[in-house]
């Protein structure tokens, strides 16, 4: 999946997945992608997260939208990608999966479990985009 979250000069937000790659191309499925608050979810009081990683076990989780709502309460967007992931980890220890988040100011953050991670970041600032590792989050959480 590629996922997507934009935020223009007044704080405003939008994000946006692709819906997975082909080796999860079973006819019927839906995947986690295209859910709202599990693929990606944007409030634009607050943040916006985008995943990517085991949808199947994502979309139980809906951690994009569990992202945004830690973001509201206080937390980094970096810590509140680490919560949303160890949530999912205290049940499926073997998931793999990333989560990228960004708030209303473009302050980013990601965290991984399980597969590597790297997002790329722009703003007026820069002459080209910049890459940023995922934190990586504990196997035992
Ligand atoms: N989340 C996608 C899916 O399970 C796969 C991916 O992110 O690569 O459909």
């Amino acid at each position: 999946t590629i996922g997507i979250i934009a935020v223009d000069e007044r704080g405003d937000l939008a994000c946006g997945t692709t819906t997975n790659g082909a080796a999860n191309k079973i006819p019927g499925r839906v995947g986690d992608s295209p859910i709202a608050g599990a693929g990606c979810y944007a409030d634009n009081d607050v943040g916006s997260a985008a995943a990517t990683g085991d949808g199947d076990v994502m979309m139980r989780f809906l951690p994009s939208f569990r992202a945004v709502e830690s973001m509201r309460a206080g937390f980094s967007p970096q810590d509140a990608c680490a919560d949303a992931l160890c949530r999912i980890v205290r049940f499926y220890p073997t998931f793999g999966g990333a989560l990228v988040c960004a708030n209303k100011a473009g302050v980013h953050g990601a965290a991984r479990h399980g597969l590597s991670f790297a997002y790329s970041y722009q703003s007026p600032g820069y002459d080209s985009p910049q890459v940023a590792q995922a934190v990586k989050v504990d196997d035992e959480v």
